[in-house]
């Protein structure tokens, strides 16, 4: 509930993965200076973000479980992706990181509901931010991002290497979409987009057609029932 005491209104987001589809893959790493956009990413950014989108990272950071690096880390390269997200024009609505792993090393060695292929993060971020996740998108380079994607009841596309064999996965795994990079996702999205403000355009059009229609038809039978009442009072 906002301070208004209504409902606050839901709108969707592009649900990104990290490593591997949003910035290049290095295994581990949370040196700030060491991120790289993943091919297309840049490009995908900046058109997703002038049509209205805004983005939203879901990732599994095992490595805290492990005691490759802390939370504290991952909250640097949350910064670091909000800047190059925001330096693109567009806006970081949250990021979430799943430090967990069973075998794990700490207090993170634990059974949880938020390590992807399970939907609990997506579902946490969907309830902070107000996010629509039918609406949305959920875009990752494994079957776990398409699992958790499609548990949450997102919209998903699989990008990089493994999309060239997502049509094989069985169907709790296979994305709706691939495409080879984030760019790639970006015209699919809105490709969407379009289809959809098309289908609305037509729904409006065709609901002032009916109105119009109704109208006519109850000026002609006004008309035929003056007509009516004039042939009977001239009898
Ligand atoms: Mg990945
Ligand atoms: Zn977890």
């Amino acid at each position: 509930m906002s301070s208004n005491g209504l409902a606050p209104q839901r709108r969707p987001a592009i649900l990104l993965d990290k490593d591997g589809t949003l910035i290049e893959d290095l295994p581990y790493n949370v040196d700030p200076r060491r991120i790289r956009l993943a091919p297309g990413a840049r490009e995908a950014i900046r058109t997703l973000a002038a049509a209205g989108h805004r983005f939203v990272v879901v990732t599994n950071q095992s490595g805290v479980a492990r005691g490759y690096f802390t939370e504290a880390d991952l909250a640097e390269v949350h910064a670091h992706l909000e800047w190059l997200i925001e330096d693109l024009g567009g806006t970081l609505a949250g990021f979430y990181a799943c430090p967990h792993l069973p075998d794990g090393v700490n207090e993170f060695a634990l059974e949880c509901d938020c390590r992807k292929p399970l939907p609990g993060l997506i579902h946490r971020a969907a309830r902070d931010l107000d996010i629509d996740l039918a609406e949305s998108w959920f875009i990752g380079d494994t079957w776990m991002d398409a699992a958790a994607g499609r548990a949450a009841g997102c919209r998903t596309i699989m990008v990089g290497p493994d999309a060239a064999t997502a049509h094989a996965l069985p169907e709790g795994r296979r994305p709706d979409h691939v495409a080879r990079d984030l760019r790639g996702a970006a015209r699919i999205i809105l490709a969407a987009d379009a289809a959809r403000d098309e289908a609305a355009e037509r729904a409006r059009v065709e609901a002032r057609r009916e109105r119009r229609s109704r109208e006519r038809q109850s000026r002609e039978r006004r008309s035929r029932e003056r007509a009516q009442r004039r042939t009977g009072a001239a009898a």
